[in-house]
């Protein structure tokens, strides 16, 4: 039942001491990096002033414009020969934020994967088809060595070609699929247009479901057209990936694995803790990570710590499902996308003007992205084709830049109405499923 019991059992005071140590370490490693240096300086600390969990309050908090800013070597606490992998957030193209690991960092991170999986019932004699994005993405090999690692057989499927994907869980038995959760849907009409029953035709048996917000009825409504369970997995590329936290077979939060992982919950506006039980953002700081340590890092994802003890026997606290983002990030088909990237491609157009609103619905179970924007008056001279250009481009445009291919619909000056203050640039339509 346990990939590691000792760990995963670890009575609460020893798992805190065992923090403590770790953490202290990562400072001292985070210290010898470019930007820990200079905050650490800035802020007149040592690594060494850290004395206890709490006085990690110290430091301050680290931001994905950070990261960014510090693009891409000033996090490194190890020299570049150190490091055998990179990988990159979804979404962005250009300036993505990266992570680089050793090969300590892609072993921790495979056998704390590994952890997660086994814990929700994965063995040797299941099939694994991974039906995440290989690359810079983390969910494929993420996924990939942890599951090789519990000795299953793994299919490195990768993402889309839905009929491809029906046909290897047919032809070689997958019993386990790595999927996100709205493909999930997706998926199941393409099986009834193959007049195809996933329940009877297949025999998966379980399903890991991350990588964007889901509800609890999106999950349950899953489980019923597979015939399987579905695990929620939770994790961040800054933060390595799948493998933070992960549901246990009580399907009752997930296991943020504390001997790995630091976890805070703070107030979003007041950056204040939370108690157990109260919901606010989601702070991590690795405790493990040699190649590039990330102290206090601000997920902007929304959470509670579920408070008392699982029935499953592990001592590692719980989160909630994720309720929600502090900014204004949007995921879509997994992929991140910011409403400033779409603003900065659409004012790079010439013929676009100045106003543009971002419309999310969801037609059957696709999500689907909209944008709409004014045009110049130029533009509207009688002859439809300039148009009709225009309105290629700025879906050419847009899709290199988020990966996602939205639609577009142009629109005459002044018919998107001006909001009071801050403008409205995302009106999400997507009804909880
Ligand atoms: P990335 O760094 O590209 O892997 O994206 C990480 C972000 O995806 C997280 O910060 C969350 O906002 C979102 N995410 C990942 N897993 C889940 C999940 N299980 N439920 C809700 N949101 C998730
Ligand atoms: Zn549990």
């Amino acid at each position: 039942m346990y990939w590691d019991r000792d760990i995963e059992t670890m009575d609460r005071g020893k798992l805190a001491a065992m923090q403590l140590e770790r953490l202290k370490k990562t400072l001292t490693k985070a210290q010898t990096s470019v930007y820990y240096d200079k905050v650490f300086r800035r802020i007149g600390i040592d690594a060494r002033d850290v004395k206890s969990l709490s006085d990690i309050r110290r430091i301050p908090f680290t931001t994905k414009d950070d990261l960014r800013e510090h693009w891409p070597y000033g996090f490194l606490a190890v020299p570049k020969d150190e490091l055998i992998r990179m990988h990159a957030s979804s979404g962005t193209t250009g300036r993505a934020i990266v992570v680089f690991h050793t090969a300590a960092d892609v072993e921790a991170w495979a056998d704390v994967l590994a952890r997660c999986v086994y814990m929700a019932g994965m063995r040797k004699t299941d099939v694994f088809q991974n039906m995440m994005t290989y690359g810079l993405f983390t969910g494929g090999l993420g996924f990939h060595y942890a599951a090789e690692k519990v000795g299953a057989l793994v299919i490195p499927a990768g993402a889309g070609n839905s009929k491809r994907q029906i046909q290897l869980m047919r032809d070689f038995d997958t019993t386990v699929i790595h999927i996100i959760p709205s493909y999930a849907l997706h998926l199941s009409k393409v099986f009834e247009e193959l007049k195809l029953d996933p329940v009877r035709d297949t025999k998966l048996r379980m399903a890991f479901i991350g990588a964007e917000p889901h509800s609890e009825m999106m999950r349950k409504k899953i489980e019923e057209l597979y015939g399987l369970k579905a695990y929620n997995s939770y994790g961040l590329s800054e933060m390595n990936g799948p493998g933070v936290s992960f549901e246990c077979p009580c399907q009752d939060g997930m296991h943020i694995w504390e001997d790995h992982y630091l976890v805070e919950i703070v107030d979003a506006k007041t950056l204040e803790p939370v108690p157990d039980g109260e919901e606010g953002e989601l702070v991590v700081t690795t405790l493990v990570r040699e190649g590039m340590p990330v102290i206090r890092y601000r997920t902007k994802d929304l959470t509670r710590i579920v408070p008392g003890k699982c029935e499953c026997g592990r001592t590692h606290r719980r989160i909630d499902r994720i309720k929600g983002r502090t900014d204004d990030m949007m995921i879509i088909k997994g992929v991140n996308i910011f409403p400033i990237q779409i603003e900065k491609k659409l004012m790079e157009i010439p013929g676009v003007g100045n106003n543009f609103v971002i419309i999310l619905e969801r037609e059957g179970y696709d999500d689907i992205l909209t944008v709409k924007v004014e045009v110049q008056n130029e533009v509207f001279t009688g002859d439809l084709r300039p148009l009709e250009n225009l309105r290629k481009r700025v879906i050419d445009e847009l899709k290199a830049d988020i990966l996602i291919t939205p639609r577009v619909k142009l629109v005459e000056p002044g018919n998107i109405p001006a909001t009071e203050g801050k403008a409205i640039r995302v009106i999400d339509n997507r009804r909880e499923q």
